[in-house]
């Protein structure tokens, strides 16, 4: 079949309107959130429901051409990145809440539909679907999911995969699995589930998925501490773990150059407190009990941690434009950056307890690799999961300074390996980081990957030369 009349068949299936060759109309399809990637594509398909996902994987199938599944887009590693022969199917009109079941706690989405959406849906219906990204407003499900995101409630929740009841599928051939059973057991041989999650789109397409829902927060406690120590930190995380019976929903990391370069470069935002200090958390304890005794019980915490001298100083929000204005200190970091000059990040996890250890490794590394560098870690750091972002030396080209992105991730990678850790801890392999499965996934973990990609797309048509090379 030529790709003429593939594309002739695919819109008499979806509609002339929903397969789009047009460049302008392609383009925002194409770009990656970072701009490390220029994307090229046949053509945009634009499924309205999972019978028309199936009918289009079906017709690519026979005629050869490899699709690449893509969700809002937001992804950071070039996963939803296409070349010029491949078509990229979008998700993006999947985007209905099929049902919500309180009494089981769980509710049916379809793959499209954005994350912010899903979370006030269950709100709605005074129930918590927890995962949380500051890219929820973009991000979809089906993308949470085939990259098994993170963001700021692991700590309490889990992983996106840990969300999840059932799923949805359509594999290679065009055949539709439906796993939404919604069971809370069910152990009836592999978790085939769990195959998918975090495939990143090269072993299925997922099109619908039922999630776990939890009880509503009814109390929210938000801290910011200054503090002289990453160890500082961690222990406090424990002594608030402990306090709190593991209520704590984020324990969020930032050094101080995060905080300078969000007061200097975004409007609106100023430091909480009234000193300097080398490190800063984001704490916070939720609660669906509403007898107000979490913000005494933290209110409590932060004086003993003070006395101890474990924190320097620290600020409780009292409004929810308080507890906004500190989140928007965390979440802005990244777009802080972008003015601050190049930037190299690199999003690894190591156990906890290695968190001190890895910064302290890894922040030498990065200054003898690049004298003046600006290091500008943060991130999930009760879940072991930091963002080691390093900004330019004031005096350097840019240019320079991104030459050695090879090198210095490797240097950062190989810290983290010694400690037993990873070298992407939440945003997944895609293309970005397939040289690094070659260096830290052992030989036998890639021969099993590369046999299950084999056995459930032999001819290598979803989303190919990603995550397995
Ligand atoms: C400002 C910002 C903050 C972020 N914060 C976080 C964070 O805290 N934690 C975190 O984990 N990530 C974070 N991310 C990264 C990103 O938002 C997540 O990886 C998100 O899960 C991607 O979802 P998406 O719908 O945009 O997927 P896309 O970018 O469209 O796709 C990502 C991958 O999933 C595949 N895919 C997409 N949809 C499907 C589907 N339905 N079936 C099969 N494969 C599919 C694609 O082929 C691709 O490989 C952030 C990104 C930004 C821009």
């Amino acid at each position: 079949m030529t790709t003429t009349s593939l594309l002739d068949r695919l819109a008499q299936r979806l509609g002339h309107n929903h397969v789009l060759t047009d460049y302008d109309l392609m383009a925002p399809y194409l770009n990656e959130e970072r701009g490390s990637y220029a994307s090229r594509a046949l053509a945009i398909l634009r499924p309205k429901d999972t019978v028309e996902v199936a009918a289009s994987v079906k017709e690519c199938a026979e005629a050869g051409v490899a699709i690449v599944p893509q969700g809002g887009n937001t992804g950071l590693v070039g996963g939803a990145v296409s070349t010029q022969n491949q078509i990229i199917l979008s998700l993006s009109r999947l985007n209905r809440v099929r049902g919500i079941n309180p009494a089981n706690r769980a509710m049916t989405v379809e793959a499209g539909c954005l994350l912010a959406q899903i979370q006030s849906a269950a709100d709605e219906q005074g129930l918590l679907f927890p995962l949380s990204m500051a890219s929820e407003g973009s991000c979809q499900i089906g993308g949470n999911l085939a990259t098994n995101a993170g963001g700021t409630s692991v700590l309490r929740y889990g992983n996106a995969r840990d969300l999840v009841l059932g799923l949805e599928v359509v594999l290679a051939d065009g055949t539709v699995w439906n796993g939404l059973k919604g069971l809370r057991k069910d152990n009836t041989g592999y978790d085939l589930k769990q195959l998918f999650i975090g495939s990143e789109g090269t072993l299925g397409i997922i099109t619908a998925a039922t999630l776990k829902l939890f009880a509503k927060h009814h109390e929210t406690v938000t801290a910011f501490l200054g503090l002289a120590s990453s160890q500082a930190a961690l222990d406090l995380l424990a002594r608030l773990q402990d306090a709190s019976g593991e209520q704590v929903t984020a324990f969020e990391l930032m050094s101080r150059n995060s905080l300078e370069f969000v007061t200097r470069r975004i409007p609106g935002t100023s430091d909480p407190l009234s000193k300097p200090y080398p490190w800063y958390v984001l704490a916070e304890i939720a609660t669906s009990r509403r007898d107000g005794a979490m913000a005494e019980l933290m209110e409590g915490e932060l004086a003993r941690a003070i006395d101890m001298g474990l924190a320097m100083d620290g600020t409780l929000a009292v409004s929810l434009a308080q507890r906004q204005a500190l989140w928007k200190l965390r979440e802005s970091i990244p777009e802080a950056q972008k003015p601050e000059g190049a930037s190299l990040k690199h999003d690894i996890s190591v156990p906890v307890s290695c968190i001190p250890d890895f910064l302290e490794r890894a922040i030498n590394a990065a200054t003898s690799l690049i004298p003046g560098i600006r290091p500008c870690p943060f991130g999930h750091v009760g879940d072991g999961n930091l963002h080691f972002n390093l900004s330019q030396p004031k005096d350097m080209s840019r240019a320079d300074f991104l030459a050695a992105r090879g090198q210095m991730a490797e240097a950062i990678h190989d810290i983290a390996a010694s400690l037993g850790g990873s070298f992407s801890a939440e945003h997944g392999v895609g293309l970005l980081k397939l040289p690094d499965m070659m260096r830290y996934k052992q030989p036998v973990e890639r021969d099993m990957m590369r046999r299950l990609k084999t056995a459930l797309d032999p001819k290598t048509l979803l989303n190919p030369g990603k995550v397995v090379e």
